[in-house]
């Protein structure tokens, strides 16, 4: 059994004739121990996505379900899903300054979400351990500090270490580097990759940059305007994109060593949801759009063992 499996999620803002669908039909499997990067645009539907495993979207489910070790989370109780909430999934968010309550110490942050989750754990000896295990430097002194006293690839190692705190199978992670400069980017995603190994954990990887996939993840799912475009393993993503989101994604990929070459965009804009085109929503950014991409919706297809592409004109 998956340990996560979305099934045509379709989620709404709003009511009635004012509802807004911000995704649609997103379907996604999660084994234990695995690495999904979920990639798209701001505005494409990975956070609520995300935020949906946890029944924490701010847009409700209105089709499809969401089973998280088997078990549908839109049909748990409250007292469960607060016991899926850091138990089985935890969050990691793009801004650790603001998951960091700033009157308390660090230990005191620590210990307090160790004796939630793990009643009778010697709870000092535990955040020390999470600390070294995320990297922290001088542990023992990191303790005592004030989140404000870190920097901010520190304080995302903090806001990492809360969040394995609860011992959780899936680790999500948000745009977890958005915020940091592209060092600490390259260390937070190194950290990533060694709890992977050391814990085995599995974690879906939310970024709207494709360049940071290939050294974590096992497989990748791309969204765009509420739909998954393209999903695949991630070598086969990276060499043989198929969808011309996914490769126009690839293309806006700073390259090293392309010194003087202008970096190349996506023209255009991700539609506002509410207002997305008829037909494939990729249409009018689209180089390769026929008459049909403007008023048929391309069906999301298996075109080789694991990759699934929505394209009218890949078969
Ligand atoms: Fe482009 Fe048409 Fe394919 Fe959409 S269906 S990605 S518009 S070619």
């Amino acid at each position: 059994m998956p340990l996560l499996e979305i099934n045509n999620l379709a989620l709404e803002f709003g009511r009635g004739s004012a509802a807004v669908r911000v995704v649609d039909g997103v379907s996604l499997r999660l084994e234990a121990g695995e690495v999904l990067c979920l990639v798209g645009e701001s505005g494409s539907g990975k956070s609520v996505t995300a935020l949906a495993i946890a029944h924490l979207s701010p847009a409700p489910v209105v089709a499809g379900e969401v089973l998280l070790a088997g078990r549908d989370v839109g049909k748990m109780s409250p007292g469960e899903l607060r016991g899926i909430r850091g138990g089985v999934v935890s969050y990691v968010f793009q801004e650790p300054g603001a998951a960091l309550n700033p009157v308390f110490r660090i230990g005191t942050l620590l210990r307090e979400t160790i004796e939630l989750h793990q009643p009778g754990a010697d709870s000092n000896a535990e955040a020390l351990r999470l600390l070294k295990l995320v990297g922290i430097p001088d542990p023992v002194e990191r303790l005592r500090s004030y989140p404000h006293e870190l920097s901010g690839g520190m304080q995302q190692r903090v806001v990492i270490a809360l969040a394995l705190a609860a011992r959780p199978k899936l680790l999500v992670a948000d745009e977890p580097t958005t915020a940091l400069d592209t060092t600490i980017q390259a260390q937070i995603i190194e950290l990533l990759m060694k709890l992977k190994q050391e814990l085995g954990m599995a974690i879906l990887l939310i970024t709207h940059n494709l360049g940071l996939v290939g050294d974590i993840a096992d497989r990748v799912a791309v969204l765009y305007a509420g739909r998954m475009v393209e999903t695949a393993p991630t070598r086969e993503l990276l060499l043989r994109p198929q969808h011309p989101y996914t490769q126009a994604l690839l293309r806006a990929v700073p390259r090293l060593g392309a010194d003087g070459e202008r970096l190349r965009v996506i023209p255009g804009q991700v539609p506002q949801a509410g207002a997305f085109p008829a037909g494939c929503r990729f249409h009018p950014r689209c180089p390769l759009a026929e008459a049909r991409c403007r008023t048929e919706s391309p069906e999301l297809r298996e075109i080789a063992p694991g990759q699934s592409v929505a394209c009218h004109l890949v078969k």
